[in-house]
């Protein structure tokens, strides 16, 4: 069992049905759609499908603040050349309307910093730039401008729609672009009333590092986006701060998905370059929970390929992943517990760690110490058995087991029939006893499993 999750971006080249299938045997866990991109026939044709394929997790990545350009039409800019982008209709404009706030000499950069130009005029409300790295210019193209303050709206008119989308259609996870502060998540939260389920927030510019401590204790998963990250800041600083946000993540069992141009060559080669590879492992070595694919699967030549590839990498960096979680106390009982079975895990023969987990929470504690055993996260809720996918090294199941006497005994039966432990397995259980506090898994026992079931009937 592969323990790295996988995130695909789906778009054109991976919406069908057949598509889906190939990319969840290849390994996928998760499925993201870029709203950047596509329209809400298309959103809904990929959630209908995903749910057919696969009980995974769908992550609706909203844009918010993320300043994106409007093209009629592709065109290739080159070095030298002049274009005109405006704010209203025209050939070319953004989505954003920031005019006043721009100066002659300033720089604008488009798709994660490949094309970059400069603003040589401004005449009624639209920017004239010379172009000094020329590129492809596409509508929906990222489009970053370093150093400004440009307090441009969270929320747009379009997401708005996207979160009646994701309240209609029970949506696993909002992931939200360029989070700068705890305030926007709860102004995410007073927006979208009614939605059930996690918030996933991107850290990609300066103001989203300087608040990261209260942005990571407001969501329950944070995405390193460092395609835009590695535009707003010095991109030789984006290794070390992601993996200071991965340690950070896994001291607070917080999930952490790791971003952008990791298979970046297999959009059009069926193999990825060394570089590539390496990042890959890297990132899993760090301790991130779920690694993820954009153009690759979105637009790619390869998104099968992208997918195994990863996976194959996933699976030889797992044998030398450890925790990077250093104890400082207890911060609650299930702290404690999670600590208890990371020393038990470590030391004695135990073959798998079966949590019951309502929330999900404690898994997570337990997978932030990257055990060894796989932990099988047993819940009575399917939307937290779906959020789990994401999660490292767990492997999530839905049995409603609120209405057992025995719980251990009801769930150990359950997991014996699906074939997920066997009678030879000695397995370690931890549950939430005697207790509805949450955060509160307060019981472990351990078991072969064969004398477990066996112990019912003498
Ligand atoms: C990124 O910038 O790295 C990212 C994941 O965001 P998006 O794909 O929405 O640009």
């Amino acid at each position: 069992m592969k323990k790295t999750k996988i995130i695909c971006t789906i778009g054109p080249a991976s919406l069908s049905k057949e598509t889906l299938e190939k990319l969840y045997e290849a390994g996928m866990n998760g499925a993201r759609i870029n709203t950047a991109y596509g329209d809400m026939d298309q959103y809904r044709l990929i959630v209908n499908n995903i749910r057919e394929v696969a009980e995974i997790p769908v992550i609706v990545d909203i844009k918010g603040p993320e300043i994106r350009l409007r093209a009629k039409r592709k065109r290739i800019v080159k070095k030298g050349d002049i274009i005109e982008i405006g704010f209203k209709s025209e050939e070319l404009s953004f989505n954003h309307d920031f005019y006043d706030k721009m100066d002659v000499g300033d720089e604008i950069y488009i798709d994660n910093g490949k094309i970059r130009m400069r603003i040589i005029e401004k005449t009624s409300g639209v920017l004239r730039l010379s172009v000094m790295n020329g590129g492809e210019i596409d509508n929906g193209k990222g489009v970053n401008i370093p150093n400004k303050q440009l307090s441009v709206p969270f929320l747009t008119e379009k997401d708005l729609k996207i979160i009646e989308f994701a309240k209609e259609y029970d949506i696993e996870y909002v992931a939200l672009s360029f989070t700068r502060s705890r305030k926007d998540i709860e102004n995410f939260k007073a927006e979208s009333d009614g939605f059930k389920g996690a918030v996933i927030a991107k850290i990609e510019n300066t103001e989203g590092l300087k608040n990261f401590e209260e942005i990571l204790n407001s969501v329950e998963c944070i995405m390193i986006a460092r395609g835009d990250l590695g535009v707003e800041i010095e991109l030789e600083k984006v290794p070390l701060i992601q993996k200071s946000i991965i340690k950070e993540c896994n001291q607070k069992g917080k999930t952490v998905v790791t971003a952008t141009e990791m298979l970046e060559s297999m959009i059009y080669q069926p193999i990825p370059t060394r570089a590539e590879v390496s990042d890959v492992a890297n990132a899993i070595l760090d301790g991130t929970d779920a690694v993820m694919l954009s153009g690759e699967t979105s637009i790619g030549k390869y998104p099968v390929e992208s997918v195994l590839m990863m996976s194959r990498i996933a699976r030889e960096a797992e044998s030398a992943t450890r925790s990077h979680v250093e104890s400082e106390g207890f911060i609650n009982v299930s702290d404690a517990i999670s600590k208890a079975i990371q020393k038990i895990c470590g030391n004695m023969p135990i073959d798998k760690v079966v949590s019951l987990t309502r929330s999900g929470y404690t898994a997570r504690m337990i997978a932030r110490f990257k055990i060894s055993q796989p932990i099988i996260a047993v819940t009575p809720e399917k939307r937290v058995k779906k959020q789990l996918e994401l999660v490292f090294g767990v492997y999530p199941v839905y049995i409603d087991y609120r209405g057992e006497k025995d719980r251990i005994l009801a769930v150990a039966e359950k997991l014996r029939s699906m074939n997920l432990i066997s009678e030879e397995d000695t397995v370690l259980f931890t549950a939430a006893f005697r207790t509805v506090l949450k955060h509160a898994s307060n019981l472990i026992e351990i078991h072969n499993i064969k004398e477990l079931i066996n112990f019912k009937i003498t």
